[in-house]
């Protein structure tokens, strides 16, 4: 097997007219800055560098992401922020689902996030045509699992259509010194019971939008118009599969929270370069 490449941050600027960056791990931890990235995105400002940041994040708006990063010293435009919830509108469009009773588990963004694709938000224990995990906080737990749990089950014996929407396919997050389950989590939950009850049925699962899933880096082609554009990330199975899958160069930065075995990595995910940090 060929050896990876180091990189550096001025060798992929000057190679790729167009960098894409993953937030977490990359950029930013939960609420921190990364080092050297205030001086990098200043510096791409400046010299008027075209990126984007593809977050599978659901939970906040671009809008307010832009005020988070603002609140770390990173200048990022909102309409430079692609996150897996914003790819709701375009898989709403195209599939033709405006006025769809969704039933929402998270924030009250990604709430709006349904609402701005032209869903309607009903409450858990509501009739509902469609099941839209944007986070896994923002709604009491255990109660609203249930109560979509025992909907579904009702919905299916009644052979009623309904469709599983998960913008964000994270299983986990780094948070702090830990980690926590992330909104993966929860969708393999109910499917996990949806399979049990109807063994037969393969199609009773979530559809997955954001990384590694095609659609966040058609968004992100679309907005840049090339396809010479280079991932930097800290996830394997994410970030780089993605990236490797949609036929883009990969960086993989060593400050997030892969397990830098490389070695052992499967070819899909095997970066074009290694980048020690920012
Ligand atoms: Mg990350």
């Amino acid at each position: 097997m060929t050896s990876i490449k180091e990189t550096t941050i001025q060798e992929l600027i000057d190679r790729y007219p167009v960098i894409l960056f993953d937030s977490f791990g990359v950029l930013a931890s939960s609420n921190a800055v990364l080092p050297g990235a205030v001086e990098l995105i200043a510096g791409l400002n400046r010299i008027d560098k075209t990126y984007f940041v593809l977050t599978n994040d659901a939970s906040a708006l671009p809008e307010s992401r832009s005020q988070k990063y603002a609140n770390l010293a990173l200048t990022i435009q909102p309409d430079q922020i692609i996150t897996s919830g914003s790819l709701l509108t375009r898989y709403f469009a195209d599939e033709k689902l405006q006025g769809l009773r969704c039933v929402m588990l998270g924030p009250e963004d990604s709430v709006k996030y349904v609402e701005h694709a032209g869903g309607e938000v009903v409450p858990a224990g509501a009739d509902f045509d469609a099941v839209v995990i944007g986070d896994q906080a923002g709604f009491p737990f255990l109660e609203t699992m249930d109560q979509v749990l025992t909907d579904l089950f009702r919905k299916i014996d009644n052979g009623q259509d309904v469709r599983l929407i998960l913008p964000n396919p994270d299983l986990i997050y780094p948070d702090g010194d830990g980690f926590g389950f992330a909104s993966a989590s929860i969708a393999l939950m109910l499917e996990s019971a949806l399979k049990l009850r109807y063994p037969e049925r393969g199609d009773l699962r979530f559809i997955r939008l954001g990384k590694p899933h095609e659609a966040i880096f058609a968004e992100a082609l679309r907005r840049s118009g090339t396809r010479d554009m280079v991932m930097i990330g800290d996830q394997l199975e994410t970030d780089i599969k993605g990236a490797n899958d949609f036929g883009l160069d990969s960086v993989l930065v060593g400050t997030g929270i892969a397990v830098h075995d490389l070695s052992s990595a499967p070819e899909a995910m095997r970066p074009t370069y290694t980048l020690r940090s920012l």
